[in-house]
Formats: structure tokens, sequence, C-alpha cells
């Protein structure tokens, strides 16, 4: 009699926790959260902090500042009015699509390449900037391309969650690929001589490249990386309102603005490549 009682017992705490958590779920993927942006007028944003040009934290007064964070925001004030307000969280190539699924970040705008492989976790706006993967190497270096990477067997540095160290992978099966935390510390590692190259979107590395000038972006690039702002799956309206908001900056110029903003500086930018849809 106990043990049934006990049997029983399990049973009810199995049933109840199965209610609770699929609950749990549901509110998650039944938020709304176009509806809730509009009624806050806020739109929560996760964005890089260790990329100079996207986003990068200004040590001086807090602030994370580069092309996406304008973006962000002229994007906020385009779908919620001029009074709206935009919201900065940090994250990185691999924090990014944990805190967009736990609900941290509404959606993410941080240099993330819409895949087929990410497609199965997240939905993608229109394109947004357009890159490509390539590499960066110290002035003079025998490392010329992605080929030379590989015929010489090199150490290329990237980073964790990010699709340029398997790309590099492929492309150049017979490198190693040395995995870092975030772009700072990649940056750091090459200038320490842990590996020869460092890989990922030009425009990234055209930032470091800016700031290090002992260093410089070779070889052209290898594969496509179209960025897209991400969110989950099921905000058709968010997705649908930041698309129109998106062409609507295209078409009265604040797109363009922002992008000579930030990239005036790199020698050589192609403005008409990085714009394209
Ligand atoms: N665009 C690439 C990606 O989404 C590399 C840049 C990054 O690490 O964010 O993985």
């Amino acid at each position: 009699m106990k043990k049934l009682i006990r049997s029983l017992s399990l049973l009810l705490s199995l049933v109840a926790l199965t209610v609770i958590v699929s609950a749990c779920g549901n509110k998650l993927s039944s938020r709304n959260v176009y509806k809730t942006d509009q009624q806050s007028k806020t739109i929560t944003w996760g964005v890089k902090a260790d990329t100079r040009l996207f986003g990068l934290l200004d040590t001086k007064d807090g602030k994370i500042k580069g092309f996406e964070v304008d973006l962000a925001t002229a994007l906020t004030k385009q779908m919620l009015g001029k009074d709206a307000k935009a919201k900065f969280i940090q994250v990185t190539s691999s924090t990014r699509m944990p805190m967009l699924k736990n609900g941290n970040i509404d959606a993410i705008i941080a240099t993330m390449t819409n895949t087929p492989e990410r497609r199965k976790q997240v939905t993608f706006s229109n394109t947004y900037f357009f890159a490509g993967q390539s590499l960066l190497v110290k002035k003079g270096s025998s490392i010329k391309n992605v080929k030379d990477l590989n015929k010489q067997k090199g150490t290329v540095l990237g980073v964790v969650g990010s699709d340029s160290v398997e790309n590099v992978a492929k492309v150049a099966p017979d490198a190693k690929v040395l995995q870092l935390t975030d772009y700072a510390q990649a940056m750091t590692a090459l200038k320490s001589g842990q590996g020869q190259a460092l890989t990922t979107d030009n425009g990234i590395l055209y930032g470091m490249s800016v700031q290090n000038p002992g260093y410089e972006v070779t070889g052209g690039t290898f594969v496509s990386e179209p960025y897209g702002i991400a969110m989950d799956k099921n905000q058709t309206p968010f997705r649908n309102a930041t698309n129109t908001a998106l062409a609507e900056l295209r078409a009265n110029g604040t797109y363009n603005k922002l992008l000579h903003k930030w990239f005036h500086n790199v020698k050589g930018f192609d403005y008409k490549e990085a714009a394209k849809e």
C-alpha cells in the first residue's frame, strides 16, 4: 500500500512538473515581442561590445558604440516613434543565441550571419550588412591568402560561436584553428604570436587594422557573410516591422549616412558591397 502511495505521489509530481514546464515554455514562445515593445516603447537589443566599428564598449563613458548600435537606435525610433528607447545588452558570438532564447534580449544585431543552420533556431530580418570572411595578418607575413595558410599549416585564430571557425576548417583543412572567447582576446593572441592569422568577417578585421596599423586584411573574402537581425521564431510581427523600418531607413538616406559615419576611415571600403541586400 505504502509503495502504491509513493508511486502515485511520484506520478502526480511528474504531472505537475510537466504542466509547469509546458506552461513556462508556452509563455515564452507565445510572448508577442513587438506588442510588449510597443507598450513599453523600448526594444532590448543584443549587441557586440568587443567589435570596433560594429559594437565596442567605450570605457570612458561605459557606452557601447558602433554601426550596429546606431542602426538599432534608428530602427527603434522608426518602429516605435521618436520618443522610443533602445536598450543595449552586451553579447558575444557564443552568448547571443542562448540570451535570445532565454528572453534576455528581443533581437540580436551583432555581426551575425544568416545561415541555414541558424535558421533552424531563429528567424532573420533582411540583410543589413553584407560582409565576407577574410584574414588579418601581420604586415609582411608569408600568409597572403587562405591557400597559403593551408599550405604552411599555420595556426589561425578565431572566436567560439562564430561560423568563421567552421568555415576556415573547411577551406583550409591543414591549418590549426585556435578558438578564443571574444575578438579582443583573439587580437591579443595574434599580437603575441599564438597564431599567424586571425579569421572573421572583413568588416570586423578592418576595425582591428584601423586600431593596429601593423596588421592588414589580406587575400580578399572566401565566404559570403550576410548579416541579419536575429529574433526568436514566430515573432513575425517584430520581423515584419523590422524589415519595413530597415527599408525606410535605406530609402531616406539614414542607412548610408551611418555606413559612412563608421567606415569612412577604412581604406578601400566597398560601400556598395556592404549595402547589398
Ligand atoms: N559573421 C560571423 C558569424 O556570425 C562571424 C562574426 C561573429 O563572430 O559574430 O559567426
